[in-house]
Parts: structure tokens; C-alpha cells; sequence
């Protein structure tokens, strides 16, 4: 995934590449480079986080640049290591990549054979001896030549010893170009340039830029192409944790607000949300927590209206064979709008003249742009990697649409007003969460269950736990514990059983049942009272069609909890990223 910025201007370029990198943190974090130019080219990495590098680039003698290229990594070939770390420099070439090489291997085989050796375990090193290997002081030339032997994703930004340009070139991964005021950018994500400038220009794949202190040119083939420059509304929303631990407690505080307006939104837009009901089938693709967003709104259409829904990953979606009638509907969710696996499969419908809806928070990301229709979830900008505030605007905006297309808006009217004030209430109750969480954390498993609805949520509930406090956590269709997997409940271990709609409840409380006869500790998170269960959460109770928006965030915070008194870092889990860029 990893995050990449460029700069050439007036400005130290320490100062603006070490803040675009803390912008563009979310996107990996497990090691960052820098490298500058003056008459050289300086590199520094380290492993770890950004605020790492700062540390060690105070330690060090650090050269006066006002151009190079930064990244902050996340490892797809090679350990997280300082060595394997961003920028890399072959010859004359130094390089940052964000992507993946799939044919690494065989190009390394190749340049070995020719008596190139290789420093690092990356990918991104046989790119840079690719470049090197063609450069006769003709850049874009040996950047093609590079690249045409390449398969996979990319995202490059190139410096040559001899050159005073930065290079950018991408394919299938994002890379804009900011122009600023006698200084110009390449970034990953607008957000890691706003503070210099709004002016940007798209990088269409095929095109190479080259970025110098008089402006930027941009080749197609050998010929340059004109850019329209573009205007975003992008601001630097990170006003910081706001007195909060944690960006994940403080966007989860920000839940109600935003379930406010975003269902105000809904009903002055009301005629441009799509009618479901135009369509015979829908398939719903994402990944992630935004898939879990997806199984809810399947559950929501197929028992409210007479759509069927298929609910699929990404990752497989792309590559299977897939069933299409003329009347279906592909919905993609993303928060980013940048993930991988879910633009292919947009494009994927898109090429079987599929109707195409993109639920996605980031405004002139590529899902955005791409599909035929977009709903914004207008959630902010979302710091913490493991998604709260995005995900229940993902739901609440599944719900709207189905609400919307089984006509049944009038029955929820008054549920939608209370919403905002019974949510904030549910994030209010810390302490029941904090007393639950101290029974719970030291477990190696936890179990959620559910039906329907109640499963659907159990799945969002299971990951944030497993994402953020690392014990192991699966969620399971209550019925379908017993086929199985309740070989693994053992004394203590505790089993959380969302029971939140009526029609299914006695059905889920037999399996929980069942558990416990076998030592489980039984957790009960409902929205009526149900006896004979000491740890119960007890939750208000809305319409089916809102109910994940009550309930979610209590598991929500019950995972933040328990990751607290662990001991990790809650903002930053290990190994994951936010905006997932690579396949
Ligand atoms: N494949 C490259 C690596 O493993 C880049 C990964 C990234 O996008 O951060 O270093």
C-alpha cells in the first residue's frame, strides 16, 4: 500500500516530505525513507513508524535539499527491515514504489545472470536495476523501457544522480500531482499536500511526469500532453486526538454527529438515492469491514424487498466467474475509493455493461470517479486504520437504501429522528464496556454469534476485535456453531451473542445455551431484556433496518477496550494498512 510523496520547491523539503509522510501514514507503517537532493542524494530510513525517522533524522547530518522523495512502507516482498525500506538506489537511480512486482522473481533472475547484484528482499529494487540498467541519460526512456517488462502494480517516484527532476509514473495505483507556487508535489493522497496547496493534476497510467522547479510536464509516448489543473476541497480536517487517547475513541465520538447529518443529507437528496427496485439483482463487492457493511445491506434488502443479493470479496469477485442478468446492480463500498481489489471488480462489471454504485467517503478517488453512480458517506477524514466512523455510515447509508426501496421510510421515521441521541447514549456507556472488557481480555478466543442481522453485525464486531487486540475472534451464524467449531469452546471461553431481532431470538439463545452446557462464558448484547444472564449489555431498540448503527458501535468500543487493556496500539494495529493499494 504505502505512501509516497515527491517535492521540488522554495521549502525545505525535510519539513514538507516528513509531514506528507505523517498524512500518508495510514497507507503502512512499518518502515519510511527519505531521500533529498542538493548535489547528491542523501537516503535515511529507519524501521517503525514516521515519527522514527524524525527521531533519527535529528541524530544525523542531514543535507539542505529543496527536492526528494519520501515513503512509508508497507512490506509486500520482504521483511519490514531498514534495509528493505523505501527509497532504494540502484546506480544512478533512487526510487520509491508503492505496488506490487508479480514478476520480481523472474526479472531478478535475469539481471543476477547479467551480474547485477541486489541488496534488499523488495520487488521495488528490480525496478530500480531495470531503470538503471536502460539509463543512458534519456530518463523517460529508461523509465518505459523499465516498465514495459513489468507486471503488476505500480506507483513510482524516480530520481536520477544526474537529473534535478523527480519522476512519477503509475499503474493501477494511485498517484496525483500537486502545483503549487513555485513548488510542485507527486502524493499518494491529496490529504498529504493541502496545507501548500489545492491545485492538483490527474496521472493517467501510460504517463510519465517530470517535476522540476520551474513546473511539471507530463509525456505520453514522447509527446507532452496538456493537464487540466483541478481544484480540491480536500482541507487538512486533522485537528488532532481533540483530548482523546486515541483517533479511534474520538472518531467513534464522532459517530452521532455524523449519523446526523448524514441523515439529513439523505432526505434532502432523497430522489438521487437510486431506486433498488429497478434492478432484479444486486451485487454487493468490498472489502473488509466495508464487505460487512455489504452483508448488512443484503440482509436489509432481501427481507424487505424482492431483490436478491449477492454479497461477495473483492478479491474473489474479480477473478470468478460471475453471473450477470441485464438488471443487475454492482454497489462497490470503499472508504478510500482506492482499493484495489474493489476497482477491478468495478471495472470488472463495468466491462459487462453492468450498472455500477460506488458507496465511498474520498471524493475524486478512482471508485468514485469510475462508477456510474456515487453516495458519499461524507464521513471526515478517518485517522485511525481500524474503520469505526466510515463503516457505520457505510451501514447507515445500506439501510437508507433499502429503507428507501422497500417504501418503508415512513414506519422508521421516527427512529431516524431519535438515532443521533440513542447512539450517542450507547457510546456514552464506557464503563459498561470498560467492566466487560476486564472479564474478557485475557482470553486467546472469543466467539461472536447471530442470526440474520445479528450476524451480519457479529462479523463487523469479530474483526475490529481481532484488528486492533490481536486475540483470535471468529464470528459465526449461531446454528452453524455446533457443526464444528464448538470443539474449540473451552472453560471461560467467552461467546458474545448479538440478539437483536425478534423473529430469531429464541433460535440464537438455544446455541447459546448449547455453549454454555460446555463451559462458555455467555455474553448477551440485546436490545430487550432476556433473563438469566449475568453479563448482558442491554441496548435501546430501534427498527431493524437502524439497529446495526446502535449496536455496532458498542462492539466497537468493547474491542477498543479490550485492545487498552492489552496494552496495543490502537491507532496503529500491526500489519495493516488503511488504504489497501495492492492486490
Ligand atoms: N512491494 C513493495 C515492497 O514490498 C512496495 C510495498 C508498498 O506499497 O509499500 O517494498
Amino acid at each position: 500500500m504505502c505512501g509516497i510523496i515527491g517535492y521540488v520547491g522554495k521549502n525545505d523539503a525535510v519539513k514538507v516530505l516528513i509531514n506528507g509522510l505523517k498524512t500518508l501514514e495510514y497507507r503502512g507503517y512499518d518502515s519510511a525513507g527519505i531521500a533529498l537532493k542538493n548535489k547528491s542524494i542523501q537516503v535515511i530510513k529507519s524501521v517503525g513508524k514516521v515519527s522514527m525517522l524524525e527521531d533519527k533524522l535529528k541524530t544525523l547530518d542531514v543535507i539542505r535539499a529543496n527536492m526528494g522523495l519520501a515513503h512509508t512502507r508497507w512490506a509486500t516482498h520482504g521483511k519490514p527491515s531498514e534495509v528493505n525500506a523505501h527509497p532504494h538506489v540502484v546506480g544512478k537511480v533512487t526510487i520509491v514504489h508503492n505496488g506490487i512486482i508479480e514478476n520480481a522473481f523472474e526479472l531478478r533472475e535475469k539481471l543476477e545472470q547479467e551480474g547485477v547484484s541486489f541488496k534488499t528482499d523488495t520487488d521495488t529494487e528490480v525496478i530500480a536495476a531495470l531503470i538503471n540498467k536502460y539509463y543512458d541519460g534519456d530518463a523517460c526512456d529508461a523509465i518505459r523501457k523499465a516498465t514495459d517488462l513489468v507486471v503488476g502494480s505500480y506507483a513510482l517516484g524516480i530520481m536520477f544522480d544526474d537529473e534535478d527532476y523527480l519522476y512519477a509514473i503509475r499503474k493501477d495505483s494511485p498517484l496525483i500531482l500537486g502545483v503549487g507556487v513555485d513548488e510542485y508535489f507527486m502524493a499518494s493522497d491529496i490529504a498529504a499536500i493541502v496545507n501548500y496547496t489545492n491545485k492538483y493534476m490527474l496521472l493517467e497510467e501510460g504517463e510519465i511526469a517530470q517535476i522540476s522547479f520551474e513546473g511539471i510536464n507530463i509525456y505520453n509516448s514522447k509527446k507532452i500532453v496538456e493537464k487540466n489543473i483541478l481544484e480540491t476541497s480536500v482541507v487538512d480536517e486533522d485537528k488532532g486526538k481533540c483530548g482523546y487517547k486515541y483517533y479511534m475513541l474520538k472518531e467513534i465520538n464522532e459517530e452521532p454527529i455524523l449519523v446526523e447529518r448524514a441523515i439529513k443529507n439523505f432526505y434532502e437528496k432523497i430522489d438521487e438515492f437510486p431506486n433498488l427496485n429497478d434492478y432484479e439483482e444486486i451485487h454487493i463487492v468490498a472489502c473488509g469491514s466495508a464487505m460487512y457493511a455489504g452483508m448488512i445491506g443484503k440482509t436489509l434488502i432481501e427481507e424487505n424487498t424482492n431483490i436478491q443479493v449477492v454479497c461477495e470479496v473483492a478479491s474473489e469477485y474479480r477473478y470468478k466467474r460471475v453471473f450477470y442478468n441485464r438488471k443487475t446492480l454492482v454497489i462497490v463500498i470503499s472508504q478510500s475509493g482506492e482499493t484495489a481489489d474493489t476497482i477491478a471488480a468495478l471495472r470488472k462489471a463495468k466491462a459487462n455493461n453492468i450498472d455500477t454504485l460506488a458507496i465511498v467517503n474520498v471524493k475524486g478517488s478512482t471508485i468514485a470517479r469510475e462508477s456510474k453512480q456515487q453516495i458519499y458517506i461524507e464521513a471526515g477524514r478517518e485517522v485511525a486504520v481500524a474503520t469505526t466512523k466510515a463503516y457505520i455510515l457505510q451501514v447507515l447509508v445500506m439501510a437508507l437504501l433499502s429503507c428507501k426501496s422497500a417504501l418503508k421510510l415512513d414506519l422508521v421515521k421516527n427512529d431516524l429522528e431519535k438515532l443521533p441521541r440513542l447512539l450517542k447514549e450507547v457510546i456514552d456507556r464506557r464503563d459498561d464496556y470498560k467492566k466487560l472488557a476486564k472479564k474478557i481480555f485475557k482470553s486467546e478466543d472469543i466467539f461472536f454469534i447471530g442470526r440474520k442481522i445479528d450476524y451480519a453485525i457479529s462479523l463487523e464486531g469479530s474483526l475490529k476485535l481481532k484488528e486492533i487486540s490481536y486475540i483470535h475472534s471468529e464470528a459465526y451464524q449461531a446454528g452453524e456453531l455446533k457443526h464444528g467449531t464448538i470443539s474449540l469452546i473451552e472453560e471461560n471461553t467467552p461467546v458474545l451473542a448479538i440478539i437483536t431481532d425478534d423473529d430469531i431470538k429464541e433460535k440464537t439463545l438455544s446455541n447459546l445455551e448449547e455453549v454454555k452446557a460446555r463451559g462458555a462464558l455467555p455474553i448477551v448484547i440485546c436490545n430487550e431484556k432476556i433473563d438469566g444472564y449475568q453479563d448482558e449489555i442491554l441496548l435501546p431498540k430501534v427498527s431493524t433496518f437502524f439497529q446495526a448503527v446502535l449496536v455496532v458501535p458498542c462492539l466497537q468500543l468493547i474491542a477498543y477496550e479490550v485492545a487498552i487493556l492489552r496494552g496495543c496500539d490502537v491507532d496503529k494495529p500491526r500489519n495493516l494498512a488503511k488504504s489497501v493499494t495492492v492486490e
